[in-house]
């Protein structure tokens, strides 16, 4: 099995959540190493998917949920004992 350029751009964004097989990653690595074209679209991927991973970190959609709600209730609590 070998990947070429259109195979290889195809799979790039499982590559990089680690959803492939192992003769796959290989096979992928392989290209990479050899495409220019590919590789760029690798780069590409790996960037927004940085970016996407920071910016969820920075801003857990649960942990900030959680945040303002604690936030609410200690401003009605603080309002209460007035
Ligand atoms: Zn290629």
């Amino acid at each position: 099995m070998t990947f070429d350029c259109q195979e290889t751009k195809r799979h790039v964004h499982e590559y990089l959540h680690n959803e492939l097989s192992d003769t796959e990653i290989s096979e992928i690595t392989a290209h990479l190493a050899n495409c220019d074209s590919c590789e760029t679209d690798y780069d590409m991927e790996n960037l927004i998917n940085g970016a996407i991973r920071e910016s969820c970190t920075e801003v857990a959609p649960q942990e900030l949920a959680d945040r303002v709600l604690a936030e609410i209730r200690r401003i009605q609590a603080n309002g209460g004992s007035h």
